[in-house]
C-alpha cells in the first residue's frame, strides 16, 4: 500500500519528468514547425516569381492581348492584374470589386514604398519586382506583388499582379494544428510512461518503505512484551512481602536481559542496513572457531539430553580471514536454534570442510526440521516458520542476523533437509 507522502512523491517526480521532456519536445517541434514553414514559404515565392516571368514574357510575345485570355489567367490562378498604358488602365476585367481595387492599391503603394529607387522606378525599371506584403486590419494575410514593365514592340505595358496566399496561409493553419495535436498527444504519452517509468524507480524506495514501517512495528512489539512484565513485576514489587520481591526482581533482570540482548540485535541490523558495519578482520584458525563454539553450548545439549558431535578435517586448514567475533555469533545462532529446534535425546553435528578455497562450516540437527515453502523466509526479520513454537528467547532475528554477517564476509549462508529428517545449516566463506 502506498503511503500518501509516496503517492505525492510520485506524482511530483512523473510530472517534473514529463514537464521537462514535453518542454523539450516542444522546443524541438517549434524550430522544426518555423523550418518547416519557411521552406513552405520560399517555395511558394519562388513558384510566384516563375509565374511571373511565364506572364511577362507572355505578355511581350502576344502580338493582341485578349481579354478572355487574361480573365482566364485571373480567375483559374486567383491573380489579381492590371495593366496600363501611359497611366491609360486597361480594362479588361468589368467584374473587379472595390475591394480588389484597394488590394491592387496598396500593392502599389507598397512598391513604391518599399522598392521603388531611381534604378527601378516604374518609369525607368529594366526588370520585374516580386515581392510579399500583408493588409493591415486583415488577419492573417499574405499577398504576393509583382510590378514591372512589359515591352511590347516600341512601347511599354506596366503590369501589376497581386496574388493571395490563402492556401498557403490554409497548409500553415493545417500544419500548426497537427503540431500541437502531436505534441498534446506526445505529452500525454510522456505523462503516462513517466508515471509508469517512476513508478518502477520508486518501487524498491517504497518496499525499503514497508519493510523498515514492518520492522519498527515489529521492534516495538517484541519490546512491550518484556517491558510489560518489567512493569507489572515493579508495580507487584512495591507492595510484595521480602521473599516475593526478590522473585520479582529476578524476573525484572530476566526481562531486562532479554530487552537489551533485543535492543543489541535491532542496532547490529540496523548498522548493516547503514552499511556502517565494520569487521575487525584477523587471520584465525576455522577449527579453533567451531571447536570454541562446540564447547560453549555442549553443557545446554546434555542438559537437554542431546547428543553434540563434532568433526574437523584431519589435515592442515589455511588462516581464515574473518571477524572471529562476528563467526562465532553466527555459529552461535546456528547451534542455538538446532538445540531450540531439536527434541530431547536428538542429535546435532557440527562439521568443518575446505573445499575449492572455501571453508564450509555446517550444523546438522535430527530436529523438527523446515518445510520446503518455509526455507527462503526464515532469513527476514522477525519471521518465525511456527509462530506457536517459539520460545521466549527467540525473537525471529537469529538468521537474518547470520546472513547479514556472512554477507558482509562475501560469504554464503543456506539452509537444506539433513537426510532422515531435520534441518542443515551451511556457511561459506571464503579462504582468503
Ligand atoms: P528465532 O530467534 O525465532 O529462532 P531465527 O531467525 O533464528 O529466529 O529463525 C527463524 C525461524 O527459522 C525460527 O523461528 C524457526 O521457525 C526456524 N528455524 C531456525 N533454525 C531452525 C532449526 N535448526 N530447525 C528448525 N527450524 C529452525
Amino acid at each position: 500500500m502506498k503511503t500518501a507522502m509516496m503517492k505525492k512523491v510520485h506524482f511530483r517526480l512523473s510530472l517534473l519528468c514529463s514537464g521537462i521532456t514535453s518542454l523539450i519536445l516542444l522546443l524541438m517541434s517549434l524550430a522544426a514547425l518555423s523550418i518547416s514553414e519557411k521552406g513552405l514559404k520560399d517555395n511558394s515565392f519562388i513558384s510566384f516569381q516563375n509565374d511571373m516571368n511565364t506572364l511577362i514574357s507572355n505578355l511581350e510575345q502576344q502580338t493582341v492581348i485578349s481579354h478572355q485570355w487574361l480573365t482566364k489567367l485571373q480567375n483559374n490562378k486567383h491573380y489579381l492584374i492590371r495593366l496600363s498604358d501611359n497611366d491609360i488602365p486597361l480594362l479588361f476585367n468589368e467584374k473587379t470589386t472595390p475591394r480588389q481595387q484597394e488590394l491592387l492599391d496598396f500593392a502599389m503603394k507598397t512598391y513604391e514604398t518599399e522598392f521603388s529607387t531611381a534604378a527601378s522606378d516604374f518609369d525607368h525599371m529594366i526588370s520585374t519586382v516580386k515581392f510579399s506584403f500583408r493588409m493591415p486590419k486583415e488577419k492573417p494575410s499574405l499577398y504576393y506583388g509583382c510590378a514591372g514593365l512589359c515591352r511590347r514592340g516600341t512601347g511599354t505595358l506596366k503590369v501589376l499582379v497581386v496574388m493571395p496566399q490563402t492556401q498557403l496561409l490554409q497548409q500553415i493553419s493545417r500544419q500548426r494544428l497537427l503540431f500541437f495535436l502531436l505534441n498534446l498527444l506526445a505529452a500525454a504519452c510522456l505523462m503516462i510512461f513517466s508515471r509508469r517509468f517512476t513508478g518502477r524507480l520508486l518501487q524498491p524506495v517504497e518496499e525499503a518503505q514497508t519493510q523498515q514501517t514492518q520492522f519498527i512495528s515489529a521492534a516495538s512489539h517484541e519490546l512491550r512484551t518484556p517491558l510489560a512484565v518489567i512493569l507489572s513485576c515493579a508495580s507487584a514489587c512495591q507492595n510484595a512481602e521480602a521473599d516475593r520481591q526478590e522473585q520479582f526482581l529476578n524476573s525484572i533482570l530476566s526481562e531486562g536481559k532479554r530487552m537489551s540482548k533485543l535492543i543489541d540485535d535491532l542496532l547490529l541490523l540496523t548498522r548493516t542496513d547503514r552499511q556502517n558495519f565494520v569487521l575487525q578482520k584477523k587471520s584465525v584458525e576455522a577449527d579453533t572457531l567451531l571447536l570454541e563454539t562446540y564447547e560453549a553450548f555442549e553443557p545446554l545439549a546434555s542438559k537437554k539430553q542431546i547428543r553434540l558431535s563434532v568433526q574437523l578435517p584431519e589435515e592442515l586448514l589455511p588462516p581464515c580471514v574473518c571477524d572471529p567475533e562476528r563467526i562465532r555469533q553466527v555459529l552461535a545462532i546456528l547451534l542455538h536454534n538446532a538445540i531450540s529446534y531439536t527434541p530431547e535425546h536428538g542429535t546435532i553435528h557440527l562439521s568443518l570442510s575446505f573445499e575449492k578455497q572455501r571453508f564450509c562450516f555446517q550444523v546438522s540437527d535430527n530436529g523438527i526440521g523446515i518445510p520446503d515453502g518455509e526455507k527462503s523466509r526464515i532469513f527476514e526479520r522477525f519471521y518465525r516458520a511456527d509462530q506457536s513454537r517459539s520460545q521466549k528467547d527467540h525473537f525471529g532475528l537469529g538468521l537474518s542476523i547470520a546472513q547479514e554477517i556472512v554477507s558482509a564476509h562475501r560469504g554464503q549462508i543456506m539452509v537444506k533437509d539433513t537426510p532422515g529428517g531435520g534441518s542443515t545449516f551451511l556457511v561459506f566463506l571464503n579462504g582468503q
